[in-house]
């Protein structure tokens, strides 16, 4: 019988994939199996609302392990198999199939899942929610017959399906509820860029606005009731309500969950045998415990939950970032948002790039970017480092920020 430590890992999202690449390279001799129910080798999600709605990629284009997949670097791969139960007791994972897979130490990361509204049932025709690649290949093929396309909610997945409809032609709405597109992504000002793009771009936005009714039109299209924009019709509908964490595993099996399976700063449950990473999990951050739903996140809690489960001790304290890509806009954000910044301030990288910087004092906490790449990677440092600068030097587009760098922490 084989000694070597067994470790099973359930979702193969970025968080799953980075725990079983992290896991091999702690422990050479392990044996890992990495459990998803998709039916292909792990991908890449954020190229699902862009270039593959707009046909300039396929999802496997972008393996997340890379070329020659995960089993290039000797993790078995369990495909279309869902993982129902854990029996803690017998460390035993159970699937749907019936199957009891054993395990020493168990990973999961089970991500999120589109969070649906009533109105517009998932699975009904003409109407799409966009997590995984199989709907991102049906909205795709749906987006190519259709010409007038509503968005529902405007968070940053149904503003980049709304950004790719517009590259190929579609007339297209958006309707949200809050008052302003990207409430819980970006500050006002960001906001307003971004929503002007999207105008510029042809997009009908429509803020402070509630769906009250849905009804099919005899020849089949969408009639969409709202409270403040009259009737629209639409050949097709995407939703972007914002996802849950998919804890429901963990939360079947005992584990400690609260919007999320609670885990420490190395990424482990109640359980010693168990760890959680990724989209799926809630822990403390700086300001309290959190969530968070972006790749970068993902893919560096599961790189510690991997190290971990293979017997490391690494901690998790990567300061959390996203992107999203609409039009020409490639918009960032980096750090811990402040509910109450002491000091804001803007800098004018050039007429089309600028960032957002929000301070305690004279330490850095949180910055977003519109086309500032270079400058971001720069920021992330400083946030990391908790380097004192003065604000002031912040707003000034001449004053190098790698320069700052240098300063006193
Ligand atoms: C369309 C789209 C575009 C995005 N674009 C960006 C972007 O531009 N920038 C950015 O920062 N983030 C982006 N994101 C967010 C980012 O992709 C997610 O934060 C990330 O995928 C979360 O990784 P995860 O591994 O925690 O979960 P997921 O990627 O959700 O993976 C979880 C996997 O587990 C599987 N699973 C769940 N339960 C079980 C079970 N019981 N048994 C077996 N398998 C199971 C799921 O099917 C899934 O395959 C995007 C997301 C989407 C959907």
């Amino acid at each position: 019988m084989s000694l070597a430590r067994r470790i099973v890992i359930v979702g193969a999202g970025p968080a799953g994939v980075g725990a079983a690449l992290a896991a091999r390279q702690q422990d050479r001799a392990a044996d890992i199996l990495l459990v998803s129910d998709e039916r292909c080798e792990p991908y890449e999600k954020p190229p699902l609302s862009k270039a593959v709605l707009t046909g300039k990629a396929v999802p496997q284009d972008a393996p997340i392990a890379g070329p020659g997949g995960v089993a290039k670097h000797g993790i078995t791969l369990k495909l279309e198999a869902r993982c129902t139960g854990i029996d803690r007791a017998a460390r035993m994972v159970e699937t749907e199939a019936g199957e009891r897979i054993p395990y020493d130490v168990l990973v999961l990361a089970t991500g999120s899942i589109n969070r649906t509204l009533p109105l517009f049932p998932a699975r009904q025709p003409r109407i799409h929610y966009l997590r995984i690649e199989a709907e991102a290949l049906a909205l795709r093929e749906e987006l190519r017959k259709s010409r007038a396309l509503v968005v529902v909610g405007a968070g940053l997945i149904g503003l980049e399906v709304a950004s790719s409809a517009v590259e190929i032609g579609l007339k297209t709405r958006v309707i949200e509820i809050a008052p302003r597109i990207l409430a819980r992504v970006c500050d006002e000002e960001t906001s307003s860029f971004i929503a002007a793009r999207h105008r510029a771009a042809g997009v009908d936005i429509s803020v402070a606005t509630m769906v009250t009714g849905v009804r099919t039109l005899a020849d089949g299209r969408i009639a969409i009731e709202t409270d403040k924009a009259g009737t629209l019709s639409a050949d097709i509908v995407v939703v972007g309500a914002g996802v849950m964490p998919d804890d429901r595993l963990a939360k079947a099996s005992g584990l400690p969950v609260q919007d999320g399976i609670i885990v420490d700063e190395h990424c482990r449950t109640s359980d010693p045998a168990i760890l959680a990473a990724g989209d799926s999990t809630r822990f403390a951050g700086p300001h309290g415990p959190v969530r968070l739903e972006n790749w970068r996140h993902a893919q560096e809690h599961g790189a510690v939950a991997g190290r971990n489960a293979a017997g490391g001790n690494a901690v998790y304290n990567t300061a959390p970032s996203f992107w999203s890509e609409q039009y020409d806009l490639y918009i960032q954000g980096v750090g811990w948002p402040l509910a109450q910044p002491t000091v804001r301030v803007h800098r004018q990288v050039s007429p089309n790039a600028m960032l957002r910087f929000d301070l305690d004092g004279r330490v850095l906490r949180y910055a977003s970017g519109i086309n500032a790449q270079r400058e971001i990677a720069a920021v992330r440092r400083l946030i990391e480092r908790r380097i004192e600068i003065d604000p002031g030097d912040l707003a000034d587009p001449a004053k190098p920020l790698a320069a700052m760098l240098k300063a006193r922490a």
